[in-house]
């Protein structure tokens, strides 16, 4: 390692004991920046990556709720406000048993670069709890979240920070949040992203995310005169992500042929069509159902407690969570002729799998570039909702393929080597590096 990034990832790792997730977050970018910054004192001279590397605000709360039983529960609610230099704090709700204070400060950690990377005016922040939904009623659901934004309501705000969804929080739970703060406030603002299309959402918000993801694999592949047409996908998770990267990757002529969750993967090498899609979203999003019941509706395979990194593909979209790509599936993976790899989760993918990608060099969009879709139609939700005025879905869509487009070329801007090879990993940390550090010079020591 850099000693340089080793000197100062020990002062992090001293200053932010046991956060693992987030230590790993912070050195991905580390290594970009560290270089970056010596070639550029200003930045240095003013600290500004040891200040980006400290929350503004970590909120920690009690959330006490009732369950059906009438017995009293207590989970764990947080709120990161991480940086606001360009704009409020924005960024996803988790509710998940694994959150815990590191995982929620490595996601608002990269939410600060990919939200500058939109271009948009947003600042980073992550929350969530270890409320876990499954297998919980909706009336349980309500009655916790309604019991997190009691406190949550009193912190965040239109133009303070604007939450939004993530892993264990969709449709149902915004909607929930934010029938809650209206009551609280008695104000009807948008303070939240993701929300139903009657009450003030975007059109394209619930797709922005996965489709993103696949409008950031054609970029890359355009790089190579190469498109997503006729390529076999692989795709992990079987969430709102999943879901939506399949369809476009569909649309664009691709095959995909795997879903997972954390019960395991199904596998079928016709590809999952229209129908089949109609079938799982049905069967996540409202029957709440797990994924090996459509290898048993279409008769195809299914891998227990495994993940879809074995399974030749050519393309490769990791849509479920962090860390679940480790060095020996990167192996596999191109080894079994995949070339490109475009992140819908956050930090799928471990650094020796990212070293392996980097070595090898294959297409590899990092999730702060290539999932940034979701985060920016949440801006975009954020100025529909000021404007009072909602676009139309090809509005919104061509928005974000722009954005898409932007992304990119910031980072083929930032991240080509003297060989040609687009290291997406520099160009995403550095690109959403710069306009952050500008606004924080230019802010003076806050
Ligand atoms: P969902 O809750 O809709 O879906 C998550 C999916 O991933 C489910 O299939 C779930 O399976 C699976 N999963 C979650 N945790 C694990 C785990 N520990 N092991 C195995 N499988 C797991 O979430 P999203 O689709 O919204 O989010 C997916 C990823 O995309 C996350 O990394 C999120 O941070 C990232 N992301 C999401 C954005 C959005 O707009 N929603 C924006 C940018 C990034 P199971 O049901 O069994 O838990």
């Amino acid at each position: 390692m850099d000693p340089r990034v080793e000197q100062f990832m020990s002062n992090v790792i001293s200053k932010n004991l046991g956060e693992v997730e987030f230590h790993q977050a912070v050195q991905e970018v580390a290594e970009s920046i560290i270089p970056f910054v010596e070639e550029n004192p200003k930045y240095k001279h003013a600290k500004i990556l040891e200040r980006i590397a400290e929350p503004e605000r970590v909120i920690l709360f009690r959330v006490p709720w009732l369950d059906d039983k009438g017995e009293v529960q207590i989970n764990k609610g947080y709120r990161i406000e991480m940086n606001s230099a360009i704009g409020p704090y924005k960024g996803g709700l988790r509710f998940h048993p694994t959150v815990n204070l590191g995982i929620l400060k490595f996601l608002a950690f990269e939410q600060v670069f990919k939200n500058s990377l939109t271009t948009l005016p947003m600042g980073g922040g992550k929350g969530g709890s270890d409320f876990d939904p499954k297998g919980k009623s909706d009336n349980e659901v309500m009655k916790f979240t309604q019991s997190f934004m009691t406190e949550l309501f009193r912190h965040i705000g239109p133009n303070t920070d604007v939450p939004a969804g993530d892993i264990g929080v969709g449709g149902r739970e915004i909607g929930f949040l934010f029938g809650q703060y209206k009551r609280l406030r008695n104000e009807f603002t948008g303070v939240l992203t993701g929300k139903g299309i009657e009450w003030g959402g975007s059109l394209i918000r619930p797709e922005a995310t996965g489709y993103g993801s696949v409008y950031f694999a054609e970029e890359m592949l355009k790089t190579r005169n190469d498109s997503m047409k006729g390529k076999i996908v692989t795709v992990s998770g079987s969430g709102n992500v999943a879901q939506y990267a399949t369809e476009k990757a569909t649309e664009l002529g691709a095959k995909v042929v795997t879903f997972s969750d954390s019960g395991g993967t199904i596998y079928d090498p016709n590809g999952i069509d229209k129908d089949k899609l109609a079938f799982v979203m049905e069967l996540k999003n409202i029957k709440r159902g797990r994924i090996k019941e459509y290898a048993e509706k279409y008769s195809v395979e299914y891998f227990e407690g495994e993940r879809p990194w074995n399974i030749k593909c050519d393309v490769a979209l990791p849509s479920a969570t962090q860390n679940e790509i480790t060095e020996e599936d990167a192996k596999t993976l191109i080894a079994n002729g995949c070339y490109c790899i475009s992140e819908g989760a956050n930090m799928p993918s471990v650094p020796e799998a990212i070293e392996v990608y980097l070595d090898k060099k294959i297409l590899y969009g990092p999730g702060k570039a290539a999932n940034a879709g979701g985060v920016a139609v949440s801006g975009l939700e954020m100025t529909q909702n000021s404007m009072r005025l909602p676009w139309s879905r090809e509005q919104v869509d061509e928005r974000l393929q722009q954005i898409m487009i932007n992304i990119h070329e910031t980072c083929v801007k930032f991240g080509t080597k003297d060989d040609g090879f687009i290291n997406y990993v520099d160009g995403a940390n550095i690109g959403g590096f710069v306009k952050v550090a500008d606004a924080m010079l230019a802010q003076g020591v806050v």
